[in-house]
């Protein structure tokens, strides 16, 4: 009887391990990753040409890609996340609207095996595994420079990115570097900073204009730090006869802001090759899904760990590089800029 039980225990316990055998061979990350990419805006052109490129390059690689857009709502990008770790991804690529209030989602996917990706914004105070993005110290600087280049003396308005965007604050750092000098010798004088929620395009062109109001439009240069809010502003100063006046940069090589660096309304923009941190991000999700080590450039503290990061080149755009960038890395085709003929 007791040798029965016995053989019969064994029994039991020889078919759980092959039921634990079959579910981790057939389980999360083995034949198809799951991947959800939790983005703050789809509303901003850029973050479209993300979505586009990213899905491609993951597909290709053999996952399967959930897109969630959060439109700029840090609430429903929590429960985006929710949802996302509900439906059993393997991991999470996320480009947060806060970057201060994901660390219990974030926590939270951590106890369920999956692996977080921050793209292009860094995740403060959270547990993530990798961090993609530009250099965006010196994307700040390349604003800078574009501004100061187009007018070494004279008022600046220093309108930053989206509060709760840690971008922001470092693109901030990267400006101020360049334009320090110039503000000490009494150069350059900062007339008035502002930074624009959500990088929203028609509250960047209030601020302007409230600015312009305030200066009695006594302004020369505006280091904007993202295209979105540098064609609010070029609205408020085209209100006022001002537009190709005044400097103003940007980032992104939005279509309309390339357009308008041709029309001499912004001075420059900051082109950052989005098929390259897309690509470089699908890569690091798949390596991560299937438990390999990818290869990383430098570190970043986010507050709660060193972060492993891989950070690439941004590059600098003016008039006359549309042809050597942009257009020769398809990004836009001839006509897209220049209209068919
Ligand atoms: C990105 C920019 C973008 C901005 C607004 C920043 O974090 O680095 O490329 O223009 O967000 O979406």
């Amino acid at each position: 009887m007791k040798r029965l039980f016995v053989r019969a225990m064994l029994a039991l316990v020889s078919v759980a391990l092959a039921a634990a055998v079959l579910t981790a061979c057939s389980g999360k990350a083995s034949d198809q990753p799951k991947i959800g990419f939790s983005i703050d805006d789809l509303r901003l052109e850029r973050w479209t040409r993300d979505r586009d490129y990213f899905v491609a390059a993951a597909e290709k690689l053999g996952a399967k890609v959930y897109v969630q857009s959060a439109d700029g709502n840090e609430q429903r990008q929590v429960q985006q996340l929710e949802n996302l770790i509900s439906r059993g991804v393997d991991v999470l690529v996320i480009v947060p609207m806060n970057s201060k209030v994901l660390d219990n989602v974030i926590a939270d996917a951590k106890r369920n095996g999956i692996k977080v990706i921050a793209y292009d914004r860094l995740i403060l105070g959270a547990d993530v595994d990798a961090y993609v993005s530009f250099d965006n110290e010196k994307v700040g600087e390349l604003q800078a420079q574009g501004v100061l280049d187009a007018v070494p003396k004279g008022n600046y308005f220093l309108l930053g990115g989206s509060p709760t965007d840690n971008n922001s604050k470092i693109l901030r750092e990267g400006q101020l570097k360049v334009l320090q000098p110039a503000i000490d010798r009494g150069d350059v004088k900062v007339v008035g900073q502002q930074w624009t929620p959500e990088w929203d395009a028609s509250k960047a062109l209030r601020i302007i204009e409230d600015a312009l109001t305030a200066n009695h439009n006594d302004i020369q240069g505006i280091v904007a730090s993202a295209d979105s809010i540098a064609g609010g502003a070029i609205q408020a100063l085209a209100a006022q006869q001002l537009a190709g006046k005044v400097a103003v940069s940007g980032q992104d090589a939005d279509l309309a802001a390339v357009r308008r660096v041709i029309d001499g309304t912004q001075t420059m923009t900051v082109y950052k090759p989005l098929k390259s941190i897309a690509g470089t991000a699908a890569e690091l999700a798949m390596k991560l899904a299937k438990g390999e080590q990818p290869a990383y450039t430098s570190k970043i503290n986010n507050g709660k760990k060193d972060v492993d990061a891989v950070l690439l080149q941004p590059i600098l755009l003016t008039r006359d590089k549309v042809d050597d960038t942009v257009i020769k890395d398809g990004f836009y085709t001839h006509d897209q800029i220049y209209g068919a003929k």
